[in-house]
């Protein structure tokens, strides 16, 4: 049976989710792109990677911070191109405080986005891999769901807690052609770190890039940012026949942050 290559990669419309689905898209995957943008912003999307790679490529549009939209996501990309044999877990969210001020209703957004979603998606998806006979589940968690930061109490919590739930995943298909795993990211320069350049560029008095410098130096003996096509890289690699016998691990990619 000649295997089916569909990816859905969450979060796909900017960051790294898009540089993922680029780098499956020009090894010739199909790939469904997902995010919050309007139905019009992704099918332009989706037709400029149709142009662009020569893959089938759809655009699903939901919030999948509540579980039934991720029942009608997955429902709809069932019923528009068919199953779906590589997941990428990659939207995900940020706020930082500390955690007496943690405003309970970010802790739940946080927990619902980047780590009951993934959960949703796999669980909807494990049936069609295991029809194929074939599948890779790849969560993008992060250095936090390696190790700890201050103000970042539901991010590390989620990301801690997605990488749990990908060893189970993995320990439960690991006989049947799946594999499960976690890519592990440092400081990555895209939409999600705004918010943090700006409040450190206020509390040491530095400019936007400084900002971008001191909180690399901050962290990482690695002198720069991760590449978001890098990360790409890195799921092709798992995604690979290579890759057959890796599953259960999460995998830095963080400038050597947590070799601290
Ligand atoms: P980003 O803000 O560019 O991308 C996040 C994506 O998630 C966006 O496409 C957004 O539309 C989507 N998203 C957010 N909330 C959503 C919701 N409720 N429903 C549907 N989609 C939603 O940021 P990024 O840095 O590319 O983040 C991608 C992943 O990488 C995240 O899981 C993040 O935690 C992780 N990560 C990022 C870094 C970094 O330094 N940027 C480091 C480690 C891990």
């Amino acid at each position: 049976m000649s295997r089916i290559k569909r990816a859905l990669i969450t979060g796909s419309t900017s960051g790294i989710g898009l540089a993922i689905a680029h780098q499956l898209a020009v090894a010739g995957t199909d790939v469904v792109l997902h995010g919050l943008e309007s139905q019009e912003d992704g099918d332009k999307l989706a037709i400029a990677f149709h142009n662009q790679h020569g893959v089938e490529a759809i655009y699903v549009q939901a919030d999948i911070s509540h579980p039934d939209n991720i029942d009608a996501m997955m429902s709809q990309i069932k019923a528009q191109v068919g199953p779906i044999t590589i997941l990428v877990n990659n939207a995900g969210i940020q706020h930082t405080a500390p955690v007496e001020d943690f405003p309970p209703h970010k802790w739940d957004q946080i927990l619902a986005v980047n780590l009951s979603a993934a959960f949703h998606t796999t669980r909807l998806t494990i049936p069609a891999m295991q029809a194929q006979g074939w599948g890779r589940i790849i969560n993008i968690s992060s250095v936090h769901g390696l190790v700890a930061s201050v103000h970042k109490a539901a991010y590390c919590a989620a990301k801690h807690g997605l990488i749990g739930m990908t060893k189970v995943t993995a320990l439960e298909l690991a006989a049947k052609g799946i594999t499960a795993n976690c890519i592990c990211p440092g400081w990555t320069d895209t939409p999600l770190l705004v918010e943090q350049f700006k409040a450190y560029a206020q509390d040491n008095n530095t400019s936007y890039e400084e900002a971008k410098q001191g909180l690399i130096k901050a962290k990482a003996p690695y002198p720069d940012f991760v590449s978001p096509a890098d990360i790409g890289q890195l799921v092709l690699f798992l995604c690979s026949d290579a890759a057959k016998a890796i599953t259960g691990t999460s995998m830095p990619i963080d400038g050597g942050w947590t070799a601290h």
